[in-house]
């Protein structure tokens, strides 16, 4: 009986303990998820048009533009305070986020701390990898794997540069793999690639997008992530009729009980962010 109180004390501390930091696991389940697809792409469409499709699905929007040097080859590549707050102003005027889709490792010099700061969020992955050479090479268009456990090796190591150097909020399309290996997904992601990501992402307080078109990060990080308590995010990685499809991430929240407290929320940005 009276290890039984003991266990009862020990429970109701540790619940007290879950609940002052942040809502209380239970109560949270209560509260219905977010429904933001952070990671949206413009391209030809106009916002309203965007807006209007991610309505129907009930789905809030966060867009993303490609921001960093000229020398990333994309149709737009927003690269100075100028373009930024534009786009900042239009994007912030349809009621959508406005974020951007971060290039390469030397983005957010060509912006200064305080136009950083008016972005709702922005987000970066690791798919445009270094060559041996060291030059920016897009994985998915020309990129020589090789000896596949070194790439992977390399690769993991190069999620974990991103995320440990980068002021970004939100890690995404993570654990992408070229065509050629992604049957191979479950397999290469191994527990010791992944750990040291999961811990990067945990030490800075990056949120890990679930992603709806890839089907990232792969049950394995998200089960990882969830355990570890860090926060996650929602992303079709869609343009025109694609974006706001996040049933996939709806789905995957629901399997790893991640709740709307799990979940990255633009108005909580780290103060850090930005510079
Ligand atoms: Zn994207």
């Amino acid at each position: 009986m009276r290890r039984r109180e003991m266990l009862k004390t020990v429970a109701s501390l540790g619940a007290i303990a879950v609940c002052t930091s942040h809502l209380c696991a239970d109560d949270s389940r209560n509260i219905p998820l977010p429904r933001i697809d952070f990671h949206a792409h413009r391209d030809d469409a106009t916002l309203e048009d965007l807006c209007a499709i991610a309505a129907k699905k009930n789905v809030k929007l966060g867009i993303v533009e490609h921001a960093g040097t000229k020398e990333n080859i994309y149709p737009i590549v927003l690269s100075n305070d100028e373009e930024l707050l534009a786009y900042i102003a239009t994007v912030k005027e349809s009621g959508c986020f406005a974020g951007v889709q971060a290039e390469w490792l030397d983005w957010s010099g060509c912006f200064s701390a305080s136009v950083l700061a008016k972005l709702d969020y922005a987000l970066g992955d690791a798919m445009t990898v270094p060559s041996p050479g060291g030059k920016r090479v897009k994985l998915w268009e020309n990129y020589e794997i090789g000896d596949v456990d070194q790439f992977m090796d390399m690769y993991a190591e190069f999620h974990v540069e991103v995320i440990s150097t980068q002021p970004l909020d939100i890690l995404a399309n993570p654990t992408w793999l070229p065509d050629g290996l992604m049957p191979r997904h479950a397999e290469l992601w191994t527990e010791k690639r992944l750990r040291p990501i999961l811990d990067a992402l945990d030490q800075r307080g990056m949120a890990l997008e679930i992603n709806s078109r890839y089907h990232l990060p792969g049950e394995r990080l998200l089960a990882m992530g969830k355990e570890a308590g860090i926060t996650f995010s929602f992303g079709s990685n869609g343009r025109g009729n694609m974006v706001g499809e996040i049933d996939y991430c709806l789905e995957m929240a629901k399997k790893y009980d991640i709740t709307a407290v799990n979940l990255f929320d633009p108005s909580r940005r780290s103060a850090t962010r930005g510079g």
